[in-house]
């Protein structure tokens, strides 16, 4: 009797340990399956079939790979289709879109008032800065960013998909990166008018009834704080309307973002390390800015800090094509001893089996 009551008690006693057990949240299963993942984006092609698809993503996920940010020209049927393909081979999906640049947006285009507006006074509907694929939404009309979100909602809508990625999430480049200039034959020391967005209706008229005054009536309006801070906020308006659709979705919001917040709130006037975001994918693309590896560690490391407060997550992007295997190591070593959560490569196309080999071989020794 002893005996069965004492069996009893402990049964007891394990059921009420259980019970009081809460259930791991997701970053703590995460952190125990990954202590640093490794992600890679990729732009899905009409051609590829579905056992395109498969080999593709078993040689990602045989790499040791985790994550795929797969880019479907905001085509949600298109990702449904590709998800299950990605999942079977034990990848993570997320539902990579431009989100502020829309080339080609087929329903935007019919509403060229929709486009951002230089000081100039030229819109991207008609006049593309820089390249021809640069064709930007302006973020305060309630009708550019009401279709940038709907697109957001339909991707996260999209059943097994882990995240919307938001790309392009941003104003056009003031600045381009120093090692892109001369490609583009251009001289870049001060904020240009033909770079510098959006001086539209709209955000002239919400600009002017909070701050009583003109940007276009300014001398130097790059000048005037206001005007730079009421941009970086509708960026952020943008991004934290975002994060509530994907969130009710069940979803979590990442970003590909500039290298560090200072430098992208200069470049792009992009904030990143004040929006409600769960992760952010910095591209710390160090040959574009003519720097050497270990700026890789410096910019993680400078993101890492600004987001102290925060729960965001920082997992550095890098840019395959620059990096040789024999120096990918040393990469990846500058994100994780910085603070990275993960590395994100770009892109998938550009992964070598050299590359792999090294994946393979760091991946194996951080899940011993
Ligand atoms: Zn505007």
């Amino acid at each position: 009797m002893k005996r069965t009551l004492l069996a009893l008690l402990t049964v007891l006693l394990i059921s009420a340990c259980e019970q009081t057990k809460s259930p791991p949240t997701k970053t703590e299963s995460t952190a125990v399956a990954n202590p640093f993942k490794v992600w890679t984006w990729l732009t899905a092609k009409s051609d590829w079939t579905d056992s395109t698809y498969q080999s593709k993503f078993q040689r990602l996920a045989e790499s040791g790979i985790d994550a795929v940010l797969i880019n479907t020209g905001t085509n949600p049927a298109e990702l449904a289709r590709l998800t299950p393909i990605a999942s079977e081979e034990g990848l993570e999906v997320h539902a990579w879109i431009m989100a502020m640049n829309r080339p080609g947006d087929t329903v935007a285009l019919q509403h060229p008032d929709w486009y951002a507006v230089s000081r100039e006074g030229k819109s991207c509907f008609d006049t593309r800065p820089y390249v021809g694929y640069y064709q930007w939404m302006c973020p305060t009309r309630p009708e550019s960013r009401g279709h940038v979100l709907n697109l957001v909602r339909g991707l996260a809508e999209v059943p097994g998909v882990a995240s919307v990625h938001l790309d392009y999430i941003r104003y056009s480049d003031i600045f381009l990166p120093i090692g892109l200039l001369p490609k583009y034959d251009l001289v870049q020391n001060e904020e240009l008018p033909e770079f510098d967005f959006c001086y539209c209706d709209k955000c002239i008229e919400k600009f002017e009834s909070i701050h009583h005054k003109n940007p276009r009536e300014m001398e130097h309006p790059e000048l005037d704080l206001e005007w730079k801070q009421f941009r970086l906020n509708q960026v952020k308006a943008v991004v934290d309307d975002a994060y509530k659709i994907v969130h009710d979705n069940g979803k979590i919001l990442t970003a590909a973002v500039f290298p560090y917040p200072e430098m992208a709130a200069r470049m792009v006037r992009q904030r990143w390390d004040k929006w409600n975001i769960d992760m952010v994918l910095p591209m710390i693309y160090h040959n574009f800015y003519n720097e050497e590896l270990d700026w890789i560690g410096f910019a993680t490391g400078q993101g890492v800090s600004d987001l102290s407060a925060r729960e965001t997550e920082l997992h550095t992007g890098l840019f395959i094509p620059s990096i040789p295997a024999d120096q990918l190591k040393e990469a990846f070593e500058q994100a994780k001893t910085n603070g990275a959560k993960g590395v994100a490569l770009f892109d998938a196309g550009a992964l070598m089996e050299e590359h792999l080999a090294v994946i393979k071989e760091f991946t194996t020794q951080k899940n011993d």
